[in-house]
């Protein structure tokens, strides 16, 4: 082979090593960097912050764990290493009626009161979890596409609570009708058997942490249709800042607004 020959060869070689090596770096760096705060943590877990200081990396949980759900983060997952998590798409959290996770921790990492235990007497109830919150990919769920799929429905532990379906006309075809998986975020686990049921390739059903997909209202907005909530206006007067209401208006109307 001629000198130049091998090593515009080498050379090439080495832009490829370096591309695929770059590549592979930046492809774990982004799979990381969206791993990283998504994990979905045990029935019962305090906030992430708060849950990072108690949990001492027992895995107590994990073991306690009848469905092998709960898994410790190993140095190549990208959440902090030892620490529990699950994915639904694998392993779905069974809803255990008696909560065996959650009672063994012995930090209260997993906190039973979070569960409506207020009293350590071991009445947890399931159903208050908050692992996380179903999310429906609408581009990808056939049911929007007018395709009758109800496995994510079917496979919900609160079926027409959690998960309900809308029926809907298809005007594309006008014969059919659509049948769409909502979730109430009120009432969802993120127990995750919608998503490991979802037919899709990658599932269009998926669990996300609740702080990362659900908004906050703040304290500006009433729902003046909910009696409990309304009552948040009756001490309004009193807290009112305004000295005088025609003061108000003309401020208002003040040129710099
Ligand atoms: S509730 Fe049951 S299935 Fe779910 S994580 Fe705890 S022990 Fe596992
Ligand atoms: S039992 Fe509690 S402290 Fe131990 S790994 Fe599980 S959450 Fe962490
Ligand atoms: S994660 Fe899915 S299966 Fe579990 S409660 Fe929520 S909607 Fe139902």
């Amino acid at each position: 082979m001629d000198k130049n020959r091998r090593s515009l060869l080498l050379k090439t070689a080495q832009g490829v090593g370096i591309l695929a090596f770059s590549g592979l770096v930046w492809s774990s760096y982004v799979s990381k960097a969206k791993a990283a705060p998504l994990a979905l943590r045990p029935p019962g877990a305090r906030s992430e912050k708060e849950f990072m200081q108690l949990c001492i990396k027992c895995g107590k949980c994990t073991t306690f764990c009848p469905y092998d759900t709960l898994k410790l983060a190993k140095p190549e997952d990208s959440i902090p290493t030892g620490t529990p998590y699950f994915t639904p798409r694998e392993i779905p959290c069974y809803m255990c009626e008696d909560v065996p996770c959650v009672p063994v921790c012995p930090t209260k990492a997993l906190d039973s009161a979070l569960l409506g235990d207020s009293s350590d007497l071991g009445a947890m109830d399931i159903r208050k979890a908050q692992m996380g919150v179903a999310i429906v990919d609408e581009k990808n769920c056939v049911a929007y596409w007018g395709i009758q799929c109800d496995a994510c429905y079917r496979a919900c532990p609160l079926i027409d609570e959690a998960i309900k379906l809308e029926y809907k006309a298809n005007n594309r075809t006008n014969k059919h009708t659509f049948l769409l998986p909502i979730v109430d975020s009120d009432i969802c686990t993120g127990c995750g058997k919608c998503e490991r049921a979802c037919i899709t390739e990658r599932a269009a059903i998926m669990v996300l942490p609740r702080d990362r997909v659900l908004g906050s209202v703040g304290t500006n907005y009433v729902k003046g249709w909910e009696e409990k909530d309304e009552r948040r206006l009756e001490n309004v007067k009193s807290q009112s800042t305004t000295k005088d209401s025609k003061g108000a208006i003309n401020y208002l109307n003040n040129d710099e607004f």
